[in-house]
């Protein structure tokens, strides 16, 4: 928990932001049991709940029915008072989500495009699907902000991409600019990993828990890291490269020049590579494997042990991962980690085998429930403005 100390302004726009993630936690609050949580002179929280009812972000809903005492008026957040759009671009597909104020997910959508999609293609297809969400809003019509998410190097003060291995159009563009020049609005950009750790600490498993790693595997590897309630992004933006620790000396060639990384034995690029015998760059779709995927659940042995194999390096990469952070949660996702996949199980054993037994000790594993988690995380980036003051989660 972090509370700043400043002037009256920067205060006001915390007890606003406190008061709202109040309400978008618990649902329905009196008065009282928002001054109560808060700690705030009930005259404040009046004023603050007052502006909010005034602007039309919340909403009066009935009565409290206590067992003692009066009745009291119950507020709640007007969810479609205002839309806030994620957009995350996958390797082979667009996917973005439009969510209420409460972060509720109003509607989701998405697109496939080719691997091998230029950059005027890849973004013709980033604005389309925006442009459907934005005008499937009903009464303005438009969005308050956008949150944008892809896999990549992204440029060091956080505008746009340098270059995606998986989506080799995805080249310098500065997508941040570009859709802010587009729709006007406020734009947050971030890395899909990174992203997917954000949507699992507002939708999903790691809610309430300050210290966690999520670990992406899709057709590269990467590592979202949660550290004292917030996301960790590292001096130049490019935290998380765990695809590229080396983890077998003098293993196969990476794409990244050095030999051995954890993605050139363990990725789903590698392992669609082991199974056609092509090495390409690019040209590989998150539904590629979903067809893994599905040979695997088919009982089929080559792939089964191909993600056996595949897991045993992640198991041993994530050890090391978690001797190094101590996380409370570790969350495998992506499309190659479902509940009882052969990776993760042989992932989990490697990860038992090779971390201390401090750094196991008040460990939880997990596997994701969130589907399309990136573009759900881009929309919770997007939502900050609300809740959150100076990237201080106001809870
Ligand atoms: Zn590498």
């Amino acid at each position: 928990m972090h509370y700043l100390i400043g002037n009256h302004s920067l205060m006001k726009r915390i007890n606003r932001a406190r008061v709202m993630n109040l309400l978008r936690i618990n649902g329905t609050l009196s008065r009282a049991e928002m001054t109560e949580a808060t700690g705030l002179d009930s005259k404040s929280l009046t004023n603050i709940t007052g502006e909010l009812l005034s602007e039309g972000w919340l909403e009066s809903c009935g009565l409290s029915n206590p067992a003692i005492g009066r009745p009291r008026q119950l507020l709640r957040i007007r969810s479609d008072s205002e839309s806030f759009i994620g957009a995350a671009l996958n390797p082979g597909r667009v996917v973005a989500v439009r969510c209420g104020l409460d972060g509720a997910i109003q509607a989701k959508s998405f697109q496939d495009i080719s691997p091998d999609a230029d950059r005027e293609s890849l973004m013709r297809a980033v604005f389309r699907l925006i442009d459907s969400l934005i005008g499937s809003f009903g009464r303005s019509g438009a969005a308050r902000q956008i949150g944008f998410a892809a896999p990549g190097v992204m440029m060091p003060e956080g505008s746009g991409f340098l270059l995606s291995v998986n989506i080799p159009g995805f080249k310098d563009i500065p997508v941040g600019d570009m859709l802010a020049e587009r729709y006007g609005i406020p734009v947050s950009i971030e890395d899909s990993s990174r992203s997917m750790a954000i949507a699992e600490s507002w939708f999903g498993r790691a809610r309430g828990v300050e210290n966690f790693l999520l670990v992406d595997i899709d057709i590269g590897i990467g590592l979202g890291i949660y550290s004292e309630g917030r996301i960790y992004r590292g001096t130049s933006n490019s935290s998380g490269e765990m695809g590229h620790t080396v983890i077998k000396r003098d293993g196969p060639l990476c794409y990244c020049g050095n030999r051995g990384c954890l993605e050139a034995l363990a990725s789903g690029r590698a392992l669609l590579e082991k199974i056609s015998g092509i090495r390409q760059s690019g040209r590989y779709s998150s539904e590629d494997l979903n067809r893994l995927k599905e040979a695997a659940v088919a009982g089929d042995k080559e792939v089964v042990n191909l993600l056996k194999q595949a897991g045993k390096h992640i198991g041993m990469a994530v050890a090391n991962a978690v001797n190094l952070f101590n996380p409370r949660m570790l969350i495998f996702a992506g499309p190659l980690a479902w509940e009882d996949s052969p990776l993760v199980e042989s992932a989990r054993r490697d990860l038992s085998a090779h971390a201390l037994s401090s750094s196991l000790r008040q460990l939880t594993v997990q596997v994701s429930s969130l589907h399309g988690g990136a573009a759900l995380g881009a929309a919770a980036l997007a939502l900050r403005e609300v809740y959150e003051v100076e990237g201080v989660l106001t809870i």
